[in-house]
């Protein structure tokens, strides 16, 4: 599943492709959104910026117009050279915007809405998203606030997974940074230090801007323990496990021998 590093890249890529141009050419090719007339509705307005927020991506049009993405968990980003190949197929992608030699492709994204810029504003989903693990500045002092408005029986592994507490960490970035941290995911949230928390949330955020940046992504990196279950743990040799956490039932991934 994408993850905050995967859409700061992507948004980092379209920025530099299309913001400040007219797109020469909009399309959305699903069926799903035929009939909204996207193309006509942002016809002659320039992509004034692109942005993201933790797995949210935003692309803010002339005239208030913000188009809203968010990848959910089989979604991706595509921006190259006009003209070039796709790489999934033409039935799968939901947006395109070209212009300057450039092109950038949505594909199988379940989010994608135009709205104004005052709903994007006060829309619930969007307008109670923690910061932004990976956002210029990520005030400490508010996530741990907001995890503690969270119920104090829930897991931490699956705490850090609460977009309202922090935007941005996937199941990936979880188990792993609950790794670095030496911290068991399966600790009630109330029984965790907040030093230990806010050093689980550090390793993600410095190891996250270095993903946005390289765009190397969650699948390419060598994982600890995400996906490791049955191998032995990288520190100390215990076998890592794993298990679903919490009313989602999350897949986590541990090592029993030394996150405490
Ligand atoms: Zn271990």
């Amino acid at each position: 599943m994408p993850e905050g590093d995967t859409i700061h890249y992507a948004a980092d890529r379209i920025r530099a492709a299309l913001e400040g141009r007219v797109p020469e050419r909009i399309l959305t090719p699903h069926p799903r959104h035929r009939l909204d007339r996207w193309p006509e509705k942002l016809s002659g307005r320039a992509l004034r910026s692109v942005d993201a927020h933790g797995k949210h991506l935003f692309l803010r049009f002339d005239g208030a117009l913000t188009l809203h993405s968010h990848l959910r968990m089989t979604g991706s980003w595509a921006v190259q050279r006009d003209g070039a190949p796709w790489r999934r197929s033409k039935r799968r992608a939901w947006l395109v915007l070209a212009g300057g030699g450039w092109e950038a492709v949505q594909f199988d994204g379940p989010v994608l809405e135009l709205m104004s810029d005052a709903r994007a504003r006060a829309d619930p989903r969007l307008a109670d998203l923690g910061p932004d693990v990976i956002g210029e500045h990520l005030d400490e002092r508010r996530v741990l606030e907001r995890l503690r408005e969270d119920d104090p029986t829930r897991p931490i592994g699956d705490a850090l997974l609460n977009q309202r507490t922090l935007a941005g960490i996937g199941n990936m970035w979880k188990a792993e940074c609950c790794f670095a941290a030496e911290l068991d995911p399966w600790r009630a949230a109330a029984d965790v230090a907040d030093e230990q928390v806010l050093a689980a949330v550090a390793f993600a955020r410095r190891e996250m801007t270095r993903s946005a940046r390289e765009g190397k992504g969650f699948q390419t990196r060598p994982h600890a323990v995400y996906r490791q279950a049955g191998r032995p743990c990288p520190r100390c040799g215990t076998t890592i496990r794993q298990r679903g956490q919490w009313e989602n039932n999350r897949v986590t991934f541990w090592c029993p021998g030394c996150q405490h």
